[in-house]
């Protein structure tokens, strides 16, 4: 999204202009819509609003992608390059080299989407509150298949009696096989 703000930066500071986004967001093109709020500040122009969209995501249960969605707040403030009204170029602070009005007095909001939308997704993502994810048995999605493990598992409680009955017959076998 670019705006021109080479208006906006002759007005006082405090002048507040509203525009609405609604536009695909790349690389997958899910809609980002909201508002942003561009205020005049001393330096330049600060954009603030709340924003949505939707990323593709993995579900750490069940590992099957789906649209995760976002609600995020955006602010950034933006300063210019060149002073909108002597056309001289201006200093610009060191920590704002990423948000930049540029020659052209176009502020360019690409960048401040993709940080923003970057910071709002979450790492561990699931894509419904229920999600059975998958058997740790036989590996299938339980939400979407029957799990093919065996019906019988081994009762835990037995497991130790049936190592010990197993090692008992050999140890049978083999004194049985010396008597020969
Ligand atoms: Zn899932
Ligand atoms: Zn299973």
């Amino acid at each position: 999204m670019n705006v021109n703000v080479a208006q906006q930066l002759k007005e006082p500071v405090g002048s507040v202009r509203r525009y609405p986004v609604d536009e695909p967001l790349p690389p997958d093109n899910h809609l980002l819509t909201g508002e942003l709020t561009f205020l005049r500040t001393g330096g330049g122009i600060l954009v603030n609003g709340t924003l949505h969209t939707a990323v593709e995501c993995v579900c750490s249960r069940c590992l099957e992608p789906f649209d995760c969605e976002l609600t995020f707040q955006i602010e950034e403030e933006y300063f210019p390059q060149i002073d909108v009204l002597t056309g001289m170029p201006q200093p610009v602070p060191e920590e704002a080299q990423d948000f930049i009005v540029g020659p052209d007095h176009i502020l360019d909001l690409a960048d401040a989407f993709r940080q923003n939308v970057l910071l709002a997704t979450p790492m561990k993502t699931i894509c419904k509150p229920d999600c059975a994810g998958l058997c740790s048995g036989c590996g299938v999605n339980i939400n979407t298949e029957g799990c093919r493990c065996a019906p019988e598992e081994v009762d835990p409680r037995w497991a130790d009696l049936k190592k010990l009955m197993v090692g008992a017959s050999r140890q049978k076998g083999r004194s049985e096989g010396a008597n020969l």
